[in-house]
């Protein structure tokens, strides 16, 4: 048994340290919602008053947060993390947040001689309860092994992806890959019907030649083809069109950053904003074949 201070218990991290508990460890649960922490305590964790309380004993401390100021502020903030942990604490912070800010943590406790790990993650809140949860880790080979047996227990497949921030640069890549091939998935399809090629017609064609990826064989845009798609159920996220969005403008801002050429993340970022601006990024991010075909 690991004693574990698990900080940030929203859609995401109330899975994940209700897994964590199951298992037979003992996880003391933190957040700035008195409301989340009572839900941990009901999933079989410790309510924590604050950070010290939280963290002072932790073997391990697990962060689920929602953005890099919120990381920055509880690790490295007056009375954070960072000032209560024990010497060979090992922290995990599986937020999806910026690559700079991930590494700029890592290396801030490095010096402080902790381990650290940066893990996003992806399977969403369904994964996350579930245990199904896919890590991409950053960090060195001896926390990342000291971290795995812990991601074993929220998750299923587990990477390491390099040196710290490695985990948020691969899952940035992936989103924006996701959200250009469901972009173009979605042109595609409005196309071929505007042509006079219906939906399963023209799936059952490119499902099996080049035009064949991810976004329509798992999660078609058009309604029919993929019967457990969003697009059969009024687009219900899912994954919502505004956590796609939050992904692609963290890619570009690491694009910039880099000086990367990311054209066509640059446009699939401005096509999510307008989903957003259409007060529409609350459905899932299919639904951006409702913005191509004007139905929105
Ligand atoms: P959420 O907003 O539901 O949960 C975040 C929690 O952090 C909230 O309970 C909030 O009160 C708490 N929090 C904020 N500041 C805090 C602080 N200073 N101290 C303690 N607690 C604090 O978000 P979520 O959906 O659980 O997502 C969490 C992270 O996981 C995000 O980075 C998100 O991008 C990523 N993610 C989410 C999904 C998804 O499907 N929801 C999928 C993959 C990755």
């Amino acid at each position: 048994m690991t004693k574990i201070a698990f900080i940030g218990l929203g859609n995401m991290g109330l899975g994940m340290a209700a897994n964590l508990a199951k298992a037979g460890h003992e996880v003391k649960a933190l957040d700035i919602s008195k409301d989340a922490i009572a839900k941990a305590a009901e999933a079989g964790c410790e309510a924590a008053k604050n950070t010290q309380d939280a963290v002072s004993g932790a073997d391990v401390v697990v962060t689920m947060l929602p953005a890099g100021a919120h990381v920055k502020l509880v690790y490295a903030g007056e009375d954070g993390v960072f000032s209560h942990a024990k010497a060979d604490t090992l922290f995990i912070d599986c937020s999806t947040i910026d690559v700079a800010s991930a590494r700029e943590v890592i290396s801030h406790a490095e010096n402080q001689g902790f381990a650290m790990i940066d893990a996003p993650v992806s399977g969403g809140v369904g994964g996350a309860a579930a245990g199904t949860l896919t890590f991409m880790c950053g960090g060195t080979e001896a926390a990342y092994n000291r971290a795995k047996p812990y991601l074993e227990i929220m998750g299923k497949n587990i990477f390491h992806a390099g040196d710290a921030g490695n985990g948020q640069v691969a899952k940035i890549c992936n989103n924006m890959l996701l959200g250009i091939h469901m972009i173009g998935t979605c042109e595609a399809f409005n196309l071929a019907e505007k042509l006079g090629l219906d939906a399963q017609t023209f799936y059952d064609i490119s499902s099996t030649a080049s035009g064949q990826n991810w976004s329509m064989t798992s999660y078609c845009p058009a309604p029919g083809p993929v019967p457990s798609a969003p697009s059969n159920n009024e687009y219900a996220a899912g994954f919502a069109a505004g956590m796609m969005l939050k992904d692609l403008r963290l890619a570009q801002e690491a694009a910039t950053a880099a000086r990367a050429a990311t054209p066509l993340g640059a446009q699939s970022e401005q096509i999510y904003t307008l989903m957003e601006a259409a007060d529409k990024d609350g459905l899932d991010f299919s639904a951006v074949m409702k913005l191509i075909n004007g139905s929105l």
